[in-house]
């Protein structure tokens, strides 16, 4: 056998055993990039489901505060509470209630939304005060005895008296005042007259959550003669929903719900 076919032959051999090997390696790296491939696919997946189990904890937080919010919803009652000539107080130990700069006093509660009422109504050029806020018992009867007697004063009749004063006073038991949610709010009387206050109040107090609560137009359904000063709180959404309807508040607890 001549010398040059052996060698060719071994370099044949040598070359088939390169190409096995680069075969092998070539085999390995593909399985090396399965691998991590499946791996990083693996992370991704993982990283996937704890970023959206975070999502959902997140949405889980947002149901949370949203039960919070039904909480607040259920503690919104109180400022749903119907006060009117035909449904007195039931109760009004538990009031607590904060002191204004003028002296009166408000349902703690509504006071924050009654400081920022009031401030973006200065914003605005208009300057209210509260002439009334919350009232005792004995408070109510004070005025309501007052209003009677003034009545009789101008000649009217015990009976007359009575009727006429209360088409303006609430009796004793019966005014929302004795809730520490209602203010009867003017103008400071030196910037602002009452019926730009008014205006105003009528515009944007639902934003805050009051309402005019004695609508010219439903007289007969809250017993209360027009009062362009007379707002009660009864939290943002109720009073958003009553002043685009247009209904008060005894038609709103009415059909709340329906
Ligand atoms: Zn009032």
């Amino acid at each position: 056998m001549p010398r040059n076919v052996t060698y060719t032959r071994k370099r044949k051999r040598r070359t088939g055993r390169i190409y096995v090997i680069f075969f092998y390696l070539i085999c390995l790296t593909i399985l090396i990039c399965a691998v991590v491939n499946l791996q990083n696919r693996d992370f991704h997946k993982q990283y996937i489901s704890q970023t959206t189990s975070e999502y959902k904890n997140n949405d889980k937080k947002d149901e949370s505060n949203r039960t919070d919010t039904g909480k607040i919803n259920i503690q919104e009652d109180w400022n749903l509470t119907l006060v009117n000539k035909w449904n007195p107080i039931q109760s009004e130990n538990d009031i607590e209630v904060n002191e204004l700069s003028n002296g009166e006093f408000v349902d703690k509660r509504i006071y924050p939304y009654l400081q920022k009422m009031f401030d973006e109504a200065r914003n605005d050029g208009i300057y209210p005060i509260v002439a009334s806020g919350y009232r005792t018992e004995q408070e109510q009867e004070e005025i309501y005895s007052k209003k009677i007697a003034a009545y009789k004063a101008e000649g009217l009749s015990d009976a007359d008296a009575k009727r006429e004063a209360e088409l303006w006073v609430a009796v004793p038991g019966t005014s929302e005042h004795q809730l520490g949610l209602a203010v009867d709010i003017n103008a400071d009387g030196i910037h602002s007259v009452g019926t730009d206050v008014y205006r105003w109040l009528k515009k944007n107090a639902h934003l805050y959550g009051f309402i005019l609560r004695y609508p010219a137009e439903k007289t007969d359904l809250t017993g209360v003669s027009y009062e362009p000063w007379h707002y009660r709180y009864v939290g943002i959404d109720a009073a958003t929903e009553i002043y685009n309807k247009g209904i008060c508040l005894e038609e709103y607890i009415v059909t709340r719900g329906k």
